[in-house]
């Protein structure tokens, strides 16, 4: 059985800009092109054509899982990617420090961007109970922590108490008439209320108010989604999958569907990212694993900025890791290239147009596009694909799949 790397550059796809080309177009690629000229190539819209896929629920659709059937909501999921382990029936929310005064207005929604004592502020909060249900509060990065409640009889159908912009804290409210519902929505206005009365009295907030920076004196959740098992990668694909990612969301989908995540050093998924050190870790994975995915968020950054040069920098830092790594890899692995949505400079968004993808390896119908990018891509013998389709695709050239029928 061969091997596969699935190589995810987020938000790589994009419109014509800069000169009427894209950053894929623009950008000096040789490994890549390389890649696409021995191999086939294609179009793929992860989710399906005219929507707008989220960097979470496409994801999903290249692991082979529909997102429309697994999709547990972003709070469970950042919340598996910084490691917290989740039990059936956990409702998981993102959440944040923030300012507010005594009213509850905000005055900053992320508590001045804090960072240093925000460990230990949320250390203040963990392990506390509401009404039975045990309270679980970790600190990401900067002002971002996952809040888990954990419990008998929740549910994730209930509103946000953050208003996602200026105004005052909301009150959550159940979406349905059920009595989980109510309960959960009530132990998350409890547990607000509580982290403002610990918080407003912390002596890191004395502390950093006597510096003149804002208190981080209040959590504020939202996004509730639960949390419960799915098939495993192994079981459902007949191998077993290691993932190489340095953004939380993406070790959490990956951690979601039972990949194992390995920590690499330096991975911090921005445009300084360490690839030299993810390539190593490809290497090292292939030694245990037969499927590897690497994800890189930096091509996805510099389309939400709007930076041309910058996306088009990202490709080609992104092509020079490629040219090292291919040879490297051991006899007969699969490279397969693509990304889990367009990032349009233009729109500095997300957008529903499709990535280009390419799939190199033994036995595949080699086309006659010379060029990775959306335009040449769109007559590659792949055709164009839905995200759901490609880990079938994979599995068979992989060897791993059956006749149907006889
Ligand atoms: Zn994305
Ligand atoms: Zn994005």
């Amino acid at each position: 059985m061969a091997q596969a790397l699935l190589i995810v550059c987020d938000g790589l796809g994009d419109l014509p800009s800069k000169n009427g080309k894209t950053p894929l177009q623009a950008a000096k690629k040789p490994n890549i092109d390389r890649l696409a000229k021995k191999g086939a190539t294609g179009l793929l819209y992860t989710i399906s054509p005219g929507i707008i896929p989220g960097s979470d629920t496409s994801h999903l659709a290249l692991f082979g899982y529909e997102p429309e059937k697994f999709y547990p909501g972003r709070g469970p999921l950042e919340a598996l990617g910084i490691g917290i382990e989740l039990r059936d029936g956990d409702i998981a929310f993102r959440s944040n420090f923030a300012t507010v005064d005594k009213d509850m207005n905000i005055i900053d929604r992320r508590a001045g961007r804090i960072e240093e004592g925000a460990d230990e502020l949320a250390k203040l909060i963990d392990g506390k109970e509401i009404d039975t249900v045990k309270i679980i509060l970790k600190h990401s990065t900067q002002h971002r922590c996952a809040l888990i409640l954990r419990g008998d009889g929740l549910s994730a159908n209930i509103t946000d108490v953050d208003p996602h912009g200026a105004g005052k804290v909301l009150k959550s409210e159940p979406i349905d008439s059920t009595p989980e519902a109510r309960k959960t929505s009530k132990v998350l206005n409890d547990f607000t209320k509580l982290s403002y009365d610990i918080l407003s009295k912390a002596e890191i907030n004395t502390r950093r108010e006597r510096e003149g920076k804002l208190p981080a004196n209040i959590i504020l959740s939202r996004g509730a989604g639960a949390y419960r098992r799915i098939q495993p990668f192994k079981e459902r694909h007949g191998f077993s999958a290691a993932c190489i990612a340095g953004g939380a969301l993406y070790k959490g989908v990956a951690k979601y569907v039972g990949m194992d995540v390995i920590e690499v050093k330096g991975a911090i998924g921005t445009f300084n990212t360490d690839l030299s050190a993810k390539a190593k870790a490809v290497l090292e994975a292939f030694k245990t694993h037969e499927f590897v995915f690497l994800h890189i968020k930096g091509t996805d950054n510099a389309g939400h900025d709007g930076d041309f040069d910058g996306k088009v920098a990202m490709i080609e830092k992104i092509d020079a890791m490629i040219g090292d790594l291919t040879p490297k890899l051991p006899e007969g692995t699969y490279i397969i290239l693509t990304g889990d949505h367009s990032t349009p400079i233009s729109l500095k968004r997300h957008s529903s147009d499709p990535t280009p993808i390419l799939i190199y390896g033994k036995n595949v119908r080699v086309d006659d596009v010379e060029k990775f990018d959306e335009i040449s891509c769109a007559r590659g013998s792949l055709g164009h694909l839905r995200g759901i389709e490609l880990m079938p695709i994979i599995k068979d050239k992989m060897g791993h799949a059956h006749v149907y029928g006889s």
